[in-house]
């Protein structure tokens, strides 16, 4: 537990360098067994430390450290209840992937990278106040019916899954950069979504052969 502290308290740092996250919104969990660490509520990134990290269970309770927990930590857990496979989750109010948010609109898979890494568009949940389970049984309802494994949540911000902690961080900045270039081309003019058969063949060769094996 200390180890997945440290690892979580390390990659919280991304957020902030990677200008997903302003002051101290946005937060990272990853799964431990039948519980979970996650962000404070509140805390500043650069007051982060792994001790200050909360674990709490699957419910969203805390069950060791002295600070409160981020208050999506219910909404978290029903994702990790849900989906066996998660093994991590950020959340974050990245500006471009939140104006998609805002407008309440998906971001088309215009281009290779996003058949790479989301195998589709990035789909939008409809809107749930922050503080309960709500926005984790829509974040769940509306993967179902897709590859990606970011999500917009309406009027709101990001989550984003993964099976370790940094593949959640990744996806976070994914995200945010494909929302960025994509809201760029549309400035520029109608987009065209790339074939249902190129998106295939991408997303197979991004997942099964590139990269170290
Ligand atoms: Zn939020």
């Amino acid at each position: 537990m200390d180890e997945l502290r440290r690892e979580v308290c390390a990659l919280h740092a991304e957020l902030p360098r990677n200008r997903l996250v302003a002051w101290t919104s946005g937060n990272l969990s990853a799964r431990a067994g039948d519980a979970m660490v996650i962000k404070p509520s509140g805390v500043p990134y650069p007051e982060l430390t792994p001790e200050s990290m909360v674990v709490c269970d699957l419910y969203g309770d805390p069950v060791e450290g002295s600070l409160a927990p981020s208050s999506d930590a219910a909404t978290h857990g029903y994702v990790y209840r849900a989906l066996p496979d998660v093994g991590a989750i950020v959340h974050t109010h990245s500006p471009y992937a939140t104006a998609w948010a805002i407008r309440g609109e998906p971001i088309p898979c215009v281009m290779t990278a996003m058949a790479d890494e989301f195998g589709g568009e990035i789909p939008v949940a409809p809107f749930a106040l922050i503080g309960d389970e709500e926005i984790g049984r829509l974040i769940v309802e509306t993967l179902a019916e897709h590859r990606s494994r970011a999500v917009l949540m309406r009027s709101h911000g990001v989550f984003t899954l993964g099976e370790t902690p940094r593949d959640a961080v990744k996806r976070a900045v994914m995200c945010e950069d494909a929302a960025r270039t994509v809201h760029l081309a549309r400035m520029l003019g109608p987009l065209e979504p790339l074939p249902a058969g190129d998106v295939d063949a991408l997303y197979d060769r991004y997942q099964n052969v590139y990269g170290q094996h």
